[in-house]
């Protein structure tokens, strides 16, 4: 059952939170093989549930997650759960607070399932640079056994949703991380603009691109999740202080008086012919939902990927600063050693390969000498992808775009190769970079049975836009395609 389907059982009585926290607790244990979870909290889950039991038996009034298990993605502090951000720097870090966004969550009604593996410190797309090893997917290719990547870096959510261990899940998007799994795994997710969801008590990759959103198998739940989970916080000096809309109780696919503007740069060389024929059927979904539909321009999408390779690693690189065996999680103290010796020994332990790389690239584009060169230039080219969405906006309301390059690719294919990784994500940063609000929605099946997304990207502010677009491609494309149970 989705999102609003518990919900509303369990407000009308048709079974309790309880029934439904086991039942997913049940599926989560005997879904170990996955490895979509890191730490499994069954009884965050039983004790909200009954919670919510409770408040109903006494007439009181239940919250919009009310009786619904999710799965909390690593990044986010969780109050004396290991919060780890799928790392061995923070393996053993239990926060003493809460952040924001899951402290919502629990008051809107929600129970936790267990803490989502993902990308260490979120910084991947395929979740193999997790310290907790790499999740499975659900999905296989037709006629292979091979097992392929969830996505990443909110890979334990993605594959956790999709494989129906829990109905929804939260995820983080840098860069494409809440689009790029859900297209992969044929989940729906939503990333609103930049400064809606409040960032604190979620560990920083790239503060200056770091949102959070939920991930669930319709637009509906996406909608009513992320009324939950948005809203101004004071203890962000990023959030927006603005009101939030009842985007569930908005939500409209007609899309008559509605212009859809489809970017001529995203159509890249030697792109997937399924892919491109995916966005066209996309197109007709929403002409057909009366929309009009014109080509727009967004030409500096080229230099997106590459500006996003250098801010979001310099932006890590001074987040990262603060893990140096003093403050939290691991300490290696070798024997004798000074204290410079123990950052070097705590940091070269802690983090994996990726992270340092990211390390690496960042210090590197801040030094002195190669500052204005790498980090201002990619700066100055952020304000120009900005500038072209908003360009593009004069002319249509919503953006239509694949999610994705690819259907889900296997487990090592890309792990020696970090650029062939790094173009996953070419569809997604840009929307990243400009602060828009952007969703993949589940659009079909390819030809080795592998789910494809379609990305919507709206205006700033207007995920109802997103939303509702989003809807009206959920409805024609009709998709219900499930992964074959294995695990
Ligand atoms: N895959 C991208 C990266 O590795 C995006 C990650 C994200 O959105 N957290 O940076």
């Amino acid at each position: 059952m989705g999102l609003k389907a518990i919900r509303d059982g369990v407000a009308a009585g048709d079974f309790t939170a309880r029934e439904v926290a086991e039942v997913h607790n049940d599926a989560v244990a005997a879904a170990a093989e996955l490895n979509a979870f890191i730490v499994n909290t069954p009884d965050h889950a039983l004790a909200a549930a009954d919670k919510v039991d409770a408040d109903r038996a006494a007439g009181k009034e239940l919250g919009p997650m009310a009786g619904v298990p999710i799965g909390m993605k690593d990044l986010f502090a969780t109050k004396g759960v290991q919060s780890a951000a799928a790392s061995h720097i923070l393996e053993g870090f239990k926060p003493p607070y809460e952040s924001t966004v899951s402290q919502k969550l629990w008051d809107a009604g929600a129970g936790m399932l267990g803490k989502l593996n993902m990308d260490q410190f979120a910084m991947g797309s395929s979740n193999e640079t997790s310290y907790f090893g790499n999740v499975a997917s659900p999905w296989k290719r037709q006629g292979s056994n091979a097992t392929l990547t969830p996505g990443g870096s909110s890979g334990g959510s993605s594959a956790a949703v999709a494989a129906r261990l829990c109905p929804a899940a939260t995820g983080t998007d840098t860069g494409g991380s809440i689009r790029q799994p859900a297209a992969i795994t044929g989940i729906t997710g939503i990333k609103p603009t930049y400064g809606r969801c409040s960032r604190w008590g979620i560990v920083a990759f790239a503060s200056s691109l770091d949102q959070a959103g939920p991930m669930a198998r319709s637009v509906e739940d996406c909608a009513i999740m992320l009324g939950a989970m948005a809203g101004f916080d004071p203890k962000d000096s990023t959030s927006i202080d603005a009101p939030v809309p009842d985007w569930a109780g908005l939500l409209d696919a007609d899309l008559a008086g509605k212009t859809v503007g489809i970017p001529r740069e995203y159509r890249v060389d030697g792109m997937d012919a399924e892919i491109e024929a995916s966005w066209e059927e996309g197109k007709q979904w929403l002409r057909d939902a009366g929309a009009k539909v014109v080509d727009v321009s967004l030409p500096h999408t080229k230099y997106a990927l590459p500006a996003y390779y250098i801010i979001a690693p310099a932006e890590a690189s001074s987040n990262l600063a603060r893990y140096d065996g003093v403050r939290y999680g691991l300490r290696d103290l070798p024997e004798g050693a000074g204290l410079q010796d123990m950052y070097a020994a705590t940091r070269s332990a802690g983090f994996g390969d990726e992270v340092k790389r990211r390390i690496l690239i960042g210090t590197y584009v801040l030094s002195a000498g190669f500052y204005d060169a790498y980090y201002t230039q990619a700066q100055k080219v952020r304000t120009l992808v900005q500038k072209d969405f908003m360009d593009a906006f004069e002319q249509c309301d919503v953006i239509l775009a694949p999610t994705t390059p690819t259907a889900a690719f296997a487990l090592g294919e890309k792990t020696d190769d970090p650029l062939s990784m790094y173009l996953n994500d070419v569809f997604s940063v840009p929307a990243s970079l400009a602060g828009l609000p952007a969703m993949s929605v589940p659009a079909t099946l390819n030809s080795d049975g592998l789910p494809l997304g379609l990305q919507l990207v709206g205006k700033p502010m207007d995920e109802q836009g997103v939303l509702n677009a989003g809807l009206a491609i959920e409805q024609r494309a009709g998709f219900t395609a499930q992964p074959e149970k294995w695990w």
